[in-house]
């Protein structure tokens, strides 16, 4: 349903998916009205062509790799189903953690029962961050490819991919990351940091959906194995006519982002800090989920104490934020995430996840606090009459409210 209030939507979901970047509306709708299969040998063909190879350049120089360790994909689970199904090796583990977006973890689970593999799932502490010792233990089971998200999707948590890589190579593995949440928000530098293979999604940075790119490292990567068959597109690696509107839109969106990523990462911080820092103090039951400083700059998971995230999204309809659960086979499940950090299903289950981005201005955020603080009284209200204070919680002897899984 469609948001019908008088006031405009504050939109504050980009790890949902964020706004097209001007420069890649421009960039796409121009390739949108030219004509020209990238495959073809004509004019117009060699015109999609020198397109894709510009593209190809820009997130090249976003990443700080070479344009031919890129295929382009339709997006990240693309990317990271091909990167699992190149590295598994049968006899050998995937080892994953525990909070992988889906993208990972169902991946890696077909991969590995069609090679004839494991699946090794190493946990998170509280905090959001890997389990090392446990990722240490992981490694007698002798992986061909260790696979680590970059950031999370639900708390922006960061790995430390440089220890992640050092720790696993020495062990012979390949590693993998799951980049989608990072790239475009926070720099990466792929001649220093030695990952073998990387997950990037456009949409997450302002490049249309529906395409993204998997870097595979030169030299290291035994052989891409094509998810589906067909031509000799991007070098026999992924068959297909290429989406030429969407690549060009990566690329303008790439180039944007690179202009000016750490003063927009700097801005979205010090916006995402303000919001955290007024909901917090006005409402004393909210409790921030994740490591506080080792995070993106523009995410905050909240859990709102005793208040169902659906209750609190639906008294805030002027805010486009997502709840931590997941509607699975008809039912509510609580975010795996928060719960592998060893969350409660009550705690996970009033968990809302709040992501700023480029566009995100002050006057949302400020908009945004009142919105929150509001929601928060009203909710506090219909579910505790009883209780004098709001915003601060489950009073004592109360009985709480309903939960889907009551
Ligand atoms: N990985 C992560 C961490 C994500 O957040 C997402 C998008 N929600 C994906 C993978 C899937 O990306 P795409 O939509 O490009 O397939």
């Amino acid at each position: 349903m469609g948001h019908t209030g008088a006031d405009p939507l504050i939109y504050l979901d980009y790890n949902a998916t964020a706004p097209v970047r001007p420069e890649a509306l421009a960039a796409t709708t121009k390739a949108l009205t030219a004509v020209g299969n990238a495959s073809s040998v004509h004019a117009a063909g060699r015109d999609a062509a020198l397109a894709v190879d510009q593209a190809r350049e820009r997130v090249a120089a976003l990443l700080a790799c070479s344009p031919n360790e890129l295929i382009f994909t339709s997006g990240a689970t693309e990317a990271n189903n091909l990167a699992l199904r190149s590295a598994a090796t049968p006899g050998q583990s995937l080892v994953i953690s525990a909070v992988e977006h889906p993208a990972v973890t169902e991946a890696a689970v077909a991969v590995a029962d069609a090679v004839g593999s494991t699946v090794h799932t190493i946990g998170v502490h509280r905090d959001g961050t890997l389990r090392l010792d446990e990722l240490e233990e992981a490694l007698a089971t002798s992986p061909a490819l260790v696979s680590i998200m970059a950031a999370n999707n639900e708390t922006g948590v960061l790995s430390d991919l440089d220890l992640v890589v050092k720790i696993a190579h020495e062990a012979g593995a390949l590693v993998h990351s799951d980049a989608t949440q990072l790239v475009g928000r926070l720099p990466i530098d792929l001649r220093r940091l030695q990952l073998d293979l990387l997950s990037m999604s456009g949409h997450k940075f302002g490049a249309p959906q529906g395409v993204g790119a998997l870097f595979a490292r030169r030299g290291t990567v035994p052989a891409i194995r094509p998810l589906a068959h067909g031509g000799g597109h991007e070098r026999g690696r992924r068959p297909g006519t290429l989406n030429v509107p969407g690549i060009v839109g990566l690329g303008a969106a790439a180039e944007a982002a690179a202009r000016c990523l750490d003063q927009e990462a700097s801005r979205i911080r010090l916006l995402r800090d303000r919001f955290e820092t007024a909901v917090m103090t006005a409402l004393p039951g909210t409790r921030r989920n994740g490591h506080p400083d080792r995070r993106l700059p523009g995410v905050s998971s909240l859990t709102f104490d005793g208040l169902p995230a659906d209750a609190m999204l639906a008294a805030m309809p002027a805010i486009a934020a997502s709840e931590g659960s997941a509607c699975a086979a008809g039912a509510m499940e609580p975010s795996r995430v928060l719960l592998a950090m060893g969350l409660s299903r009550d705690e996970a289950e009033c968990a809302i996840r709040f992501s700023l981005g480029y566009a995100t201005t002050a006057d949302d955020i400020d908009s945004a606090i009142r919105h929150v603080i509001d929601a928060e009284r009203r909710v506090h209200a219909a579910l505790y009459p009883n209780t004098t204070t709001s915003a601060s919680g489950t009073a004592q002897g109360q009985e709480g409210p309903r939960r889907h899984d009551a």
